[in-house]
């Protein structure tokens, strides 16, 4: 039962094969027997989990039906649930039971998901390895010695474990493609806008979005239906109708002109991953897509620029955390001052740290103009260059991440040469586009993800190629050894 897909777990349970009852303690037991070896799951909400997938038999059983009627899930460890530790993969919030849901977790409730519980991720969604989570390392069910990337680590190895069928995520600067390319899951990262933000713990305001991962491309378009929309609460959520995403997963890709950036092959990509992309890009030609080169020749810039305005986002959003209203509070604080120093120095791990400390300095009144100005100018010189590019092509096509998934440790001693692997991902949240990644094949017995990216509000359309693409291919139904 555990290789069910969301599809299918809605069929099977249309059809009355299974209750969501049996289902979720099928795949209850499956965490409890396989996730140590993971470390996926910060908590588990077993009581929750049976008493939702019971009240969704109930709700069928009057005769109600919809895709997520007692389908099981997790939430990445960001989105407040009300009651319920929402950690953030750090010590500082490790005693936090959120006193709400965030949107996202309250419409799908709604819409009958049953919560499994809580995924683990890196500290504060800072990360592409999930290494830095307090919580521990999240291991890569493709080989246990690698990375399952960050920072929505917990979220994809425990789908790609098949421990559940979907999860949420969020995506700053690339934190659902890059784990769904590192564990052969297909990821979509939503146009800035279309999934509410409220109740989702803040990294970098302006590029934080949630959204869902998942085995296929269908699937993502089940989850995304639950998610998208809406939301007064959220200032930055966009009132635009939500389209029917399963609708649009059928259309032809007869003409479709896709744009390969011709800077997305320079320096840096392993040839291995370089080839998988062209077979990729050959497999949708025979599908009546055509190819065509395209530039984005502000992508050079958009690492250092990235680098900067995160952490500024970050080191405003985390001075929240002073050890005064909730979260970590040191023990015997002599005075107000180290209450507040000893509460974040001690709460916080160095990752954090490191960004709060970046984040200060560019936003301070001396290098404001220099770092923080400057950087924001860049953003928009990389928009520019995808509105450009959207002119001539209906979507941008190339490699996900550079290399596959690296070794555990491999890159701790040098954040930067982890930065240097978010170049494919950042550009997308730079600008606020849509961008998906699903799995294109592998090396060295590691997952490649191809990415997508598409103008807002096109999230449809990428789904769209990526159903396609699958129906087409094999890759996305591979499953890791001893899963
Ligand atoms: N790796 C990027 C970072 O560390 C992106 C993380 C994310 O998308 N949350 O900032």
């Amino acid at each position: 039962m555990h290789q069910l897909t969301l599809a299918e777990i809605a069929r099977g349970l249309a059809d009355k094969k299974f209750s969501s009852e049996e289902l979720t303690k099928v795949l209850l037991a499956r965490i409890a027997q396989l996730d140590p070896q993971l470390n996926s799951f910060i908590s588990l909400t077993e009581d929750l989990a049976l008493q939702q997938a019971k009240a969704a038999d109930a709700r069928r059983a009057t005769g109600e039906s919809g895709a997520l009627l007692g389908a099981p899930i997790a939430h990445k460890d960001l989105f407040c649930t009300q009651g319920i530790r929402t950690s953030c993969g750090s010590k500082m919030l490790d005693n936090f039971k959120a006193p709400y849901d965030a949107t996202v977790v309250a419409k799908l409730a709604e819409a009958g998901a049953v919560t499994l519980g809580k995924t683990n991720m890196d500290e504060f969604a800072m990360g592409s390895a999930n290494e830095s989570s307090y919580y521990g390392a999240v291991k890569n069910p493709w080989n246990l010695e690698h990375v399952p990337g960050g920072s929505s680590g917990g979220s994809a190895a425990a789908v790609a474990a098949r421990l559940l069928p979907a999860a949420t995520a969020t995506d700053t600067g690339g934190s659902i493609r890059q784990p769904a390319a590192f564990t052969n899951l297909t990821g979509l990262k939503p146009t800035y806008g279309r999934v509410s933000r409220w109740g989702m713990i803040a990294y970098a305001s302006s590029l934080d979005q949630g959204g869902p991962l998942a085995r296929t491309a269908e699937d993502c378009a089940i989850l995304l239906q639950g998610m998208a929309g809406f939301d007064p609460k959220d200032s930055t959520s966009i009132d635009e109708p939500v389209p029917d995403y399963s609708a649009s997963l059928n259309g032809s890709l007869q003409g479709l002109r896709i744009g390969v950036p011709k800077e997305y092959f320079s320096a840096g990509l392993d040839p291995r991953i370089a080839e998988l992309i062209h077979n990729s890009v050959k497999e949708l030609e025979k599908l009546g897509a055509v190819v065509k080169e395209i530039s984005l020749p502000n992508m050079q810039h958009a690492i250092p620029a990235y680098y900067v305005i995160a952490p500024a986002e970050a080191s405003s959003n985390l001075s929240r955390f002073d050890g005064v209203r909730f979260g970590y509070r040191c023990e015997d604080p002599k005075d107000l001052t180290d209450l507040y120093k000893r509460s974040r120095g001690e709460g916080f791990g160095p990752e954090v740290q490191r960004r709060i400390m970046v984040g200060a300095y560019a936003l301070s009144a001396g290098y404001y103009d220099a770092y923080y100005l400057k950087a924001q100018k860049i953003r928009r010189l990389v928009k520019n260059d995808f509105m450009a590019a959207f002119n001539e092509v209906d979507i941008i096509l190339g490699p996900t991440t550079p290399n596959p998934a690296w070794k555990l440790g491999a890159k701790n001693s040098d954040p930067v040469a982890a930065y240097l692997e978010d170049v494919y991902t950042i550009t997308a949240n730079l600008a606020g586009l849509p961008g998906l990644s699903m799995p294109a094949g592998f090396v060295d017995g590691l997952p490649v993800g191809v990415q997508l990216l598409a103008p807002y509000f096109q999230e449809g359309r990428l789904l769209n190629v990526a159903h396609q693409y699958q129906l087409n291919t094999d890759w996305h139904t591979r499953t890791p050894t001893g899963f």
